[in-house]
């Protein structure tokens, strides 16, 4: 079964919204299957985020992600990297598709609520950087 990684940012856990959030990936029928609040260092965060290296935001969004705690998680299910990509909605708000979560949520390009992976490869690796193998829990989802 597919996987994908998943953090709640820091505006999404100081404005209490880790339950909202999570809500619609369970009602998505998604299984969470790792889950940890942690704090990133900057060090950390320029790690996670090195493909944006250069870019013209890459300093702030590295200082904002360590700013306060987040929430990364592991998401399983059909499709479920490109399906979250869609329930997320594009980076800035302002461009995000009516219903998706940034587009209710985020509070600008920068502070936009929550990171996925954009790709099965980068899922892979996203994964390994939170979690090890015994961190995961595959659970089939019970419906009654
Ligand atoms: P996404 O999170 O949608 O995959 P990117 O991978 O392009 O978006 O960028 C990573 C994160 O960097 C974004 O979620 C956002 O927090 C921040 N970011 C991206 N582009 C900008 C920008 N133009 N201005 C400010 N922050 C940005
Ligand atoms: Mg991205």
């Amino acid at each position: 079964m597919e996987r994908t990684l998943v953090i709640l940012k820091p505006d999404c856990v100081c404005r209490g919204l880790i339950g909202e959030v999570v809500k619609r990936f369970e009602d998505e029928k998604f299984n969470v299957i790792a889950l940890r609040m942690l704090h990133l260092s900057v060090e950390e965060a320029e790690k996670f985020y090195a493909v944006h290296q250069g870019k013209e935001f890459y300093e702030r969004l590295t200082r904002y992600m360590s700013s306060s705690s987040v929430v990364s998680m592991v998401l399983e299910g059909e499709n479920v990297m490109l399906r979250i990509r869609e329930l997320i909605g594009a980076t800035d708000p302002k461009n995000a598709v009516s219903g998706t979560i940034r587009k209710k949520y985020a509070l600008s390009g920068l502070m936009n609520v929550v990171h996925a992976s954009d790709s099965l490869e980068s899922a892979n690796g996203e994964i390994a950087f939170f979690f090890n193998d015994k961190e995961i829990f595959h659970y089939q989802r019970r419906e009654e």
